[in-house]
């Protein structure tokens, strides 16, 4: 029996908040069945969207407070805060409260999961795994989920959601029904704007975060990216100075919105539009006009490695002057 579900899309896709509400659906004792699929139904397989939980019974309840016993999630603790998990009542899992929140899953918590796994249902009901992200399994966690996987007990339900689909163990993946969330129609990454109350003018954010709306900041790096042109535009191209250009809002922002801009320029010196800073499209142009294919690409690759590190403790204000440098010097002649 397949009882194990995956979920892939890129990040801020709003896979979270699916895997939650299916949990929820799986779990609750009167799940409704709304008219009104709403918008993911069209999305997705309907065993995932064709119930609602009802919020009310005492399955429900016992999620809301986030103490169900037939319902256990995995995930770096680093995304606790961001995923709205109850710190307090899993602390007692870590071995030194003192050490920096894991960026990984665990394997205590995957071992932990196998245990839970096979204990009986407190509900009679049906047990809910969630682990999220794949991406964040190290092989010895990956193998101890297989594990389970394989031999997967009857009353659990596993659901599993990953950022990248080619990160995730093949054997693992093999042993899952597989999903690709697409990326969410416009009308539905407006709502989510809407919702989250984005400051912004929802066109300029809808094309920078290219339908990534479930990020907890779909904006973020926007304004510093504006600004970054701007100041740049209004420098001679003989002499560009870094020392002028707006500092990053943090280094992982930084290094992705330079990522985005310089995607664009690529697509600009390509004969076509920007893709993320449209709202730019005139100042991006006479910048690419400076810069050459071969520069951008040598940027981008330093870029994306950066990316790979930004996760680690550094030097914020030198990464940052690193990285303003790198941007300016694109631009600046006889490089
Ligand atoms: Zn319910």
């Amino acid at each position: 029996m397949n009882s194990a579900w995956l979920i892939h899309a890129p990040q801020g896709y709003g896979k979270w908040p699916l895997l939650q509400r299916a949990a929820a659906a799986l779990l609750c004792e009167s799940p409704q069945s709304p008219a009104a699929a709403a918008a993911e139904a069209s999305r997705l397989p309907s065993a995932l969207t064709a119930y609602r939980a009802c919020g009310r019974c005492a399955s429900c309840a016992l999620l809301a407070a986030g103490t169900h016993p037939d319902f256990l999630v995995a995930a770096p603790e680093a995304l606790w805060p961001e995923l709205g998990l109850n710190l307090a009542e899993e602390s007692s899992a870590r071995p030194d409260a003192k050490t920096a929140a894991s960026q990984d899953i665990r394997i205590e918590q995957i071992r932990r999961l196998n245990d839970w796994a096979v204990s009986t249902s407190h509900r009679g009901r049906a047990k809910v795994a969630l682990v999220y992200p794949l991406d964040a399994l190290n092989p010895a966690a990956a193998n101890a989920l297989l594990k389970t996987l394989e031999e997967p007990p009857e009353d659990v339900q596993f659901l599993l959601g990953a950022h990248r689909i080619d990160a995730v163990l093949p054997t693992l993946r093999s042993r899952c029904r597989l999903v690709a969330l697409p990326r969410p129609s416009t009308v539905e990454a407006q709502g989510q704007l809407a919702q989250i109350g984005a400051a912004r003018a929802k066109e300029a954010v809808l094309a920078w975060s290219q339908g990534a709306v479930y990020q907890s900041n779909p904006a973020a790096g926007l304004e510093w990216a504006e600004g970054l042109i701007d100041a740049l535009a209004q420098q001679p191209s003989r002499e560009v100075s870094s020392s002028v250009l707006p500092p990053p809002p943090d280094q992982k922002v930084g290094v992705a919105t330079l990522l985005k801009i310089g995607s664009d320029l690529q697509r600009v010196l390509a004969g076509g539009a920007p893709l993320y800073l449209p709202q730019k499209a005139q100042a991006l142009a006479a910048l690419a006009g400076r810069t050459s294919l071969l520069r951008l690409a040598k940027a981008l690759r330093s870029w994306t490695t950066r990316q790979r590190l930004a996760g680690f403790p550094l030097n914020q204000a030198l990464a940052s002057d690193a990285l303003l440098l790198e941007f300016a010097q694109l631009f600046s002649r006889g490089d």
